[in-house]
């Protein structure tokens, strides 16, 4: 039995302590924020319970339904057939389904064959090595040609990646393009996932459980350091106190590691330092009425400066409620990171209003906004090789955060399997 610290108490956190107390190891979880559950968790939104960032789940998430079953909420997934769809300069089409790309008319039929046949193709793929070394647009332009880049994907990498847009590998978005995919019903039809009451339901289960077999979970308690001494791990300082642990699990963003643990060796700390992420700013709009009946809506407008919408009710029913993510992603040294919420929220309302001019001040009920810094890794072309391995050369310390499952994008299914693994590998 070893005595560990786990750092970070998002889902990765919480089923990394989860299954070490199974394992029969003694836990305690240090968490920064006041609450459970990292970049899933809940909120306050007027009455109602809602994560701070939309969350859906798709048929290949399979560590999820491993870990719900296990905790015993398993019958809390609920699966809805849903809808996708394109606001192109200033028209909403349908999208997502094979009649509905050869309707689009912004493309000649060639490029519409040449994108198909990416999309078929890539939910049939398993071996991604290759596409490791290929930059995302590079791949696109390579299947579909000029047009389908610049009519259906530019405007995406430009206004979620900004500056890196030219630095995405191809392995990365064809994971992406992969997971929701095939999370269908048929051909024709999508079919998406959520958890009932939200993602909260599995962070409360997974705190309720780890608390019942005699964890402990310290809130509002950021790690300051990690300490390390000849090679090995030793223990970890929290709140002011410094307290001995056999082994450390870290869940916290990877650049923010070489400040957490200095004790690291010089050149393990340049490769977390190395690592780029994308921050975001969230605004959520609960309506009076929907702005479109799409789950959602990838966005290619001069006028709007984000790529996509997602109205989360069309997934999960909330009442007589519309709820809305209005995502903005950038770099966090996008001047307009800055700007403050009540210039996201007017902003944002003016778009929803563009894209269903029937939405009228009145139909807007509330507003907020949440702000992430590290909340999408930036994956470029070689990443595999740029990636710190998460057994650390520090003996007792594993290290891991959402990029280290890449090629899979950040998700919950991903971080709750590393987190399995993490738990397992502690002597
Ligand atoms: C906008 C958005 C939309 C998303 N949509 C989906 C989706 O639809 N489906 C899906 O599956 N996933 C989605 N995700 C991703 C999913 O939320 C993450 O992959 C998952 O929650 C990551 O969990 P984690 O524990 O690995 O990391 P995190 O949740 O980031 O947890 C890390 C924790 O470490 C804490 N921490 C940081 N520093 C310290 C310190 N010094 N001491 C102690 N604690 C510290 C942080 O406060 C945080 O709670 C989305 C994410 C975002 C941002």
């Amino acid at each position: 039995m070893t005595d560990v610290a786990v750092i970070g108490a998002g889902s990765m956190g919480l089923a990394a302590a989860y299954h070490l107390l199974k394992a029969g190891h003694r836990v305690t979880l240090f968490e920064a924020d006041s609450v459970a559950g990292g970049m899933a968790a809940h909120f306050d939104f007027g009455g109602l319970s809602l994560e701070r960032f939309y969350h859906f789940v798709c048929k290949a998430d399979r560590p999820t339904f491993e870990l719900m079953d296990e905790l015993g909420i398993g019958q809390a997934m609920r699966w809805r057939p849903t809808s996708m769809g394109y606001f192109y300069e200033g028209e909403l089409h349908p999208w997502g389904d094979p009649v509905s790309l050869l309707r689009f008319p912004h493309l000649d039929i060639v490029s519409k064959l040449r994108y198909g046949a990416q999309m078929f193709t890539s939910t049939k793929r398993s071996d991604w090595k290759k596409l490791d070394r290929i930059a995302a647009d590079d791949w696109v332009r390579a299947w579909g040609g000029e047009r389908v880049w610049s009519v259906l994907w530019e405007k995406l990498f430009t206004l979620k990646f900004f500056e890196h847009s030219h630095d995405i590998s191809a392995a990365w978005l064809w994971t992406r393009i992969k997971r929701v995919g095939t999370s269908r019903r048929s051909l024709m039809q999508e079919e998406l996932g959520y958890i009932e009451g939200g993602s909260e339901t599995l962070v409360r289960a997974l705190v309720d459980r780890i608390t019942a077999m005699g964890g402990e979970i310290r809130l509002g308690c950021p790690v300051g350091e990690v300490h390390v001494e000849e090679g090995a791990v030793t223990g970890v300082t929290a709140g002011g106190e410094r307290r001995p642990f056999g082994a450390v699990i870290s869940t916290v963003p990877l650049p923010l590691v070489p400040r957490m643990i200095p004790g690291l060796p010089a050149d393990a700390k340049a490769g977390y330092a190395a690592q780029r992420n994308i921050g975001v700013v969230c605004v959520i709009h609960k309506l009076r009425r929907a702005v479109t009946r799409n789950f959602w809506l990838n966005i290619n407008d001069r006028r709007m400066a984000v790529p996509g919408i997602v109205e989360f009710s069309n997934l999960r029913p909330l009442g007589a409620d519309h709820i809305v993510y209005v995502p903005y992603y950038m770099p966090v040294t996008n001047p307009s990171f800055a700007r403050d919420d009540e210039a996201f929220i007017s902003e944002s309302f003016g778009y929803l209003r563009t894209i269903n001019p029937e939405l009228t001040e009145d139909d807007r009920l509330d507003s907020a906004v949440g702000r992430l810094k590290h909340a999408q890794p930036v994956c470029p072309p070689g990443f595999l090789d740029s990636l710190p391995p998460v057994v650390s050369a520090v003996r007792g310390l594993q290290i891991a955060d959402t990029s280290v499952y890449y090629p899979e994008d950040r998700g919950i299914s991903e971080s709750v399997r590393i987190a399995r693994e993490m738990a397992e590998r502690v002597a």
